[in-house]
């Protein structure tokens, strides 16, 4: 059993502010041990339930954020931008993934720092349906036969988890009361949660299911400027669908990620 542990850091333990987040301040550099420590809780569950391997992939930001040297010694790390799947890199040698210090999707509340990959993002569709980060990643998952065992964040997110992802279970870390705002467990307590919560559900994977269906995927992304979605539309494939809406069809769900990830960068360029 080789788990993926895909790791964001604004729903870690602790973390409430942008600047927790923001590499350069003080602040993130605290967060960034919790971020590591709670990647370690989550290898040690793995290999309680029995993991062969573990993979931490790095997923935020600039995605160098997770000490190396205070990592469990028996998880490999990527680190990095390049990565075709980006936030679940190493999905395509792994059987079972967790996703730890989630976010809830971009308009939520009360949900610390909730976005959808990028601040420029006002919503985002997959299908129809709204999605964020996890439901994102969880269909590339999907895609590899590759189920999603447990994602940790605030208790929005939880919320979000249960309605959109049957089966996956969650770790609730922090109850917030505002973007900006909430209180956290005791770290004890949300390390704990988290060995325990991971180590029962890789045992608990094999119930799970994770149907490829290689079948067509239609994003629709409303952006929070008229500006990023004229960007966005330089991408080919990308249409405009209104004032700051773009709509996107590939092929399968890696084909519409990869426009997701060109138009989203051409938005960010445009914003600069
Ligand atoms: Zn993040």
């Amino acid at each position: 059993m080789r788990v993926l542990i895909s790791v964001d850091m604004e729903g870690i333990t602790g973390v409430t502010a942008h600047e927790d987040v923001r590499p350069g301040t003080a602040s993130y550099e605290r967060f960034r041990r919790q971020m590591t420590a709670e990647a370690n809780a989550a290898v040690a569950g793995s290999f309680e339930a029995g993991a062969t391997a573990a993979v931490v992939n790095d997923s935020h930001d600039g995605m160098r954020n997770i000490l190396f040297e205070d990592l469990d010694d028996r998880a490999s790390l990527v680190s990095g931008t390049m990565k075709p799947l980006d936030m679940v890199e190493g999905v395509q040698e792994s059987d079972v993934a967790v996703f730890i210090g989630y976010h809830a999707m971009a308009g939520s509340a009360p949900a610390v720092l909730a976005h959808t990959m990028s601040g420029l993002v006002h919503g985002w569709w997959m299908d129809g349906v709204a999605v964020g980060e996890s439901q994102i990643n969880a269909a590339l998952c999907r895609h590899f036969g590759v189920p999603v065992a447990l994602v940790s964040g605030d208790a929005c997110l939880a919320d979000e988890v249960s309605t959109t992802l049957p089966g996956t279970r969650s770790v609730v870390v922090k109850y917030a009361t505002d973007e900006t705002t909430a209180r956290s467990i005791p770290r004890a307590d949300a390390i704990r949660l988290l060995r325990d919560g991971v180590r029962d559900a890789v045992l608990g994977a094999g119930s799970l299911s994770a149907v490829r269906t290689g079948e067509a995927v239609r994003f629709r992304i409303e952006f929070t400027s008229t500006a990023a979605a004229a960007a966005a539309c330089l991408c080919p494939g990308v249409e405009r669908a209104g004032a700051r809406i773009v709509d996107m069809i590939g092929s399968d769900i890696i084909e519409a990620y990869r426009l997701s990830t060109v138009s989203m960068n051409l938005a960010i360029a445009a914003s600069r």
